[in-house]
């Protein structure tokens, strides 16, 4: 199996060390994971540190890394994404939305946005942003495409048409879609994404990865009984894979 979403320097908590790879490492070898991949958050770019990066990646046993990075998709930011893009031999890059009008949607401590915007306006808008994100061309990945849900704020009218939108798109544009199981550890207490959008994608061809969203090494994997159980009933028999920009596929 694969953790391809996580984060070893995560907000600034540690540096990115041989010993603090190698601690995610252990972690996932205990839990079956043959393929980690290391995607910070495109602000702490400058944290990532490449030589200890291949080191680990050089003595790492059993669990093959991966270096990926997880761009915020901003529109209008293309100068700064492509900057970042460009900055380091990634495998795979992640795009993901968190940010409405540039504010963010998913800060414990800054909600306002959600008592700014009309619910369903906030859902329209953000769900533009991920159609802008996969059809730019500058990712193989979407992060938790449905990350607007993380504090229960749900519109009144039916967002299933939307959903359909946002997924045909991601289907046309030929990227992934992250499963990603750090919602079960936020108000949300559930996968992104959620069941019936994830059976939006199947029925479209778009291929996963599987992720942890870690920010903490304890956290690698964790949920991965839900999000496996969850990716099989909908039909998925593979997740995809990267090296080096090219894509592999694993059985489930
Ligand atoms: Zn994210
Ligand atoms: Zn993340």
């Amino acid at each position: 199996m694969i953790d391809y979403h996580l984060h070893v320097v995560a907000h600034g908590d540690r540096p990115m060390t041989v010993e603090n790879i190698l601690a995610y490492c252990g972690v996932a070898r205990e839990r079956g994971i043959r393929e980690m991949g290391i995607t910070e958050h495109d602000r702490y770019l400058d944290d990532v540190d490449l030589a200890a990066f291949q080191e680990a990646r050089e003595s790492s046993q059993d669990v093959a890394l991966r270096l990926g990075i997880e761009i915020d998709f901003v529109p209008g930011n293309e100068e700064e994404m492509d900057r970042v893009a460009s900055a380091l031999p990634y495998d795979y890059i992640i795009g993901s939305v968190h940010r409405v009008g540039g504010e963010e949607v998913d800060h414990p401590d800054h909600t306002e946005i959600y008592e700014k915007w009309e619910t369903y306006d906030l859902y329209e808008a953000y769900y533009e942003n991920v159609r802008k994100a996969a059809l730019s061309g500058r990712f193989e990945v979407i992060g938790h495409p449905d990350l607007i849900k993380i504090f229960r704020q749900f519109p009144d009218r039916d967002i299933t048409p939307m959903l359909e939108e946002t997924a045909d798109a991601i289907a046309e544009s030929g990227v992934a879609v992250d499963v990603n199981a750090a919602g079960l550890r936020k108000p949300i207490g559930e996968i992104y994404p959620a069941r019936d959008f994830l059976e939006m994608f199947h029925r479209r061809g778009v291929p996963i990865i599987l992720s942890s969203d870690a920010h903490a090494p304890h956290e690698v994997a964790a949920g991965y009984d839900e999000s496996l159980k969850l990716v099989r009933d909908v039909g998925y028999r593979e997740v995809v894979t990267f090296k080096d920009r090219e894509r592999g596929t694993l059985p489930l």
